[in-house]
């Protein structure tokens, strides 16, 4: 353990007691406080430096905590909390590890201090979640693709991200241009009806259609094709391997299957084109050269793709991907685009106006590798943002709708101990707030008190440092955002204050497959 921040943890020798909860609490607060000081839009950014120098400025919670390389196992869950949470709603990781480490806290005041049994501070913590959720949801507000609230998600969603400004009118756009196409079984997912690509050569643009980062297979190919009748091929477009020939084969034989290669290339371009197809996205793991070249003498437009790209392609052209020479028969078969070519300045491909769903591809500039994938990953933060809010609906941002909590869930009354494990997640509720707050400059505590003594949905002007209305304000989150962190903070919690002796054990994985094997 090289990094100071990590000293609170040793390598377990045998024989040695640890104060788990001390020990396993402080390597949450030392993660938690890495990332801490990014929340919120006057969050600071962390510098990440690897072995080999190289250096990235990140702001983004997920990324600072995948990076850390030196860290306690405990700590370890909460970075697989925290990816999970990215990967389901792809915003709030900071948020959740920020409500963990305080529900840690409070919980283990609770336990030391109290001596509340550390179970009872659990199923505090599970009902606080629990009636939080429900309140939540209650409270939060439906939005459509029209309403400014949109905007305003977005906005919110990218106010602490690289260029969060400049991108947000970006995003909207791509939103609004695919707008009910993104509905499947009455929830969007944007995911399928927008593509998101980095490059540091071109403009921020939203373009409709769809844009790959490839060239024709064959520069002598035609550059542009009008009218595209479009086949995904995936079926074998070798049909004759080399590896078929023997070591000592006689000149006779390697004449031979020369021949037959030909033959059977020419057979397959034939059949193929047969269909009327003009263009070829070509997804076949293996292409034979007299393929490629009886292609380009029939001016065909052909260009390999990635199996990712399939199901873009297929939804957009409405081409069905072809894995058989039997499948050439089928009708159909092929998609259709009013247009395909290639910008060779900027060595990308132009799909426009394909017959199947409506997909938009988003460019995101960036003048180095890095910024251009930082503001990469915050354009897709933003849509996702916008498909949760769509989906599930809003609520007041900047902590507030954390904050107004409180009250109702201290208003439950529950039995006994449990009331008082309901105080761990009242103390993570308030901690959004402060924390974002402090982060700009302000006393956190002081201006959350008199956020607390106003109305529902009031919170800090982050500008001003008066109290206003969020939703007049237009700060704004993702319901799903809010619950889903509050849940990912109550199962970090749990299983920390659940933990009472870390103990040296022998291989796990061994054992593991001892137990499979019995
Ligand atoms: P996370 O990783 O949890 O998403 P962020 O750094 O993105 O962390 O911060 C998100 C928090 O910042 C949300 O609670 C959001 O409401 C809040 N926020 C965003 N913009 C503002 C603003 N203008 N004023 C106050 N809070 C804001
Ligand atoms: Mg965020």
């Amino acid at each position: 353990m090289s990094n100071p921040n990590y000293g609170v943890w040793r390598p377990m020798a045998e024989n040695v007691e640890f104060n788990a909860l001390e020990s396993n609490s402080n390597a949450v607060m030392a993660v938690a406080d890495t990332v801490r000081t990014t929340l919120g839009p006057k969050g600071l950014d962390k510098l990440l430096i690897d072995q080999a120098m190289n250096r990235h400025v990140s702001n983004d919670g997920v990324t600072i905590l995948l990076s850390l390389k030196a860290i306690h196992p405990v700590a370890r869950m909460i970075v697989e909390i925290a990816e999970r949470q990215e990967q389901l709603v792809g915003d709030g990781t900071t948020t959740a590890v920020v409500m963990a480490a305080e529900m840690i806290k409070e919980g283990k005041r609770l336990v030391k201090e109290l001596g509340v049994h550390p179970t009872k501070v659990v199923e505090g913590i599970e009902s606080g979640v629990k009636h939080s959720c429900q309140i939540l949801v209650r409270e939060a507000k439906k939005i459509s693709l029209n309403d400014i609230a949109l905007e305003q998600i977005v906005q919110t969603s990218l106010s602490s991200k690289m260029d969060g400004q400049k991108l947000s009118p970006l995003v909207i756009l791509a939103l609004r241009s695919v707008g009910k196409n993104a509905l499947y079984n009455e929830s969007f997912d944007f995911d399928k009806s927008i593509m998101v690509i980095r490059r540091t050569n071109m403009d921020d643009r939203v373009v409709n259609g769809i844009i790959l980062e490839r060239k024709r297979m064959d520069p002598e190919m035609p550059l542009e094709i009008k009218d595209a009748r479009v086949m995904i091929a995936k079926l074998d477009l070798k049909p004759v391997k080399e590896s078929w020939l023997k070591e000592n084969s006689k000149y006779e034989e390697i004449l031979h299957m020369e021949n037959d290669r030909v033959t059977k290339s020419k057979e397959i371009v034939d059949e193929i084109l047969a269909t009327g197809a003009n263009t070829i996205l070509i997804a076949s793991p293996e292409v034979d050269e007299f393929v490629e070249n009886f292609f380009v003498s029939r001016k065909v437009f052909a260009v390999r793709i990635s199996t990712e790209e399939i199901e873009y392609l297929s939804r957009y052209t409405g081409a069905k991907p072809i894995r058989m020479i039997d499948d050439l028969k089928k009708p159909g078969i092929l998609g259709r685009a009013d247009r395909i070519y290639e910008d060779e300045n900027n060595g990308v491909i132009y799909l426009e106006n394909g017959s199947g769903r409506n997909i938009v591809t988003m460019i995101v500039s960036g003048t180095t590798k890095e910024t251009s994938l930082e503001r990469w990953r915050a354009a897709i933060d933003g849509v996702n943002a916008a498909e949760a809010a769509l989906n599930n609906g809003v609520v007041a941002g900047g902590g507030a709708a954390e904050l107004h909590l409180i009250e109702k869930v201290k208003s439950l009354r529950l039995k006994g101990l449990e009331q008082v494990g309901l105080e761990v997640v009242t103390a993570a509720l308030e901690s959004i707030m402060r924390q974002i707050l402090t982060n700009a400059g302000f006393n956190g505590l002081e201006k959350v008190m008199a956020a607390k003594a106003s109305s529902d949905d009031f919170g800090i002007d982050i500008d001003t440092g008066e109290t206003v209305d969020m939703w007049k304000k237009g700060v704004l989150d993702p319901l799903l955002v809010k619950t889903m962190a509050l849940q990912a903070a109550g199962e970090i919690a749990k299983s920390v204050l659940r933990i009472d002796r870390n103990l040296a054990a022998e291989d796990l994985s061994l054992q593991a497959v001892s137990e499979t094997k019995r």
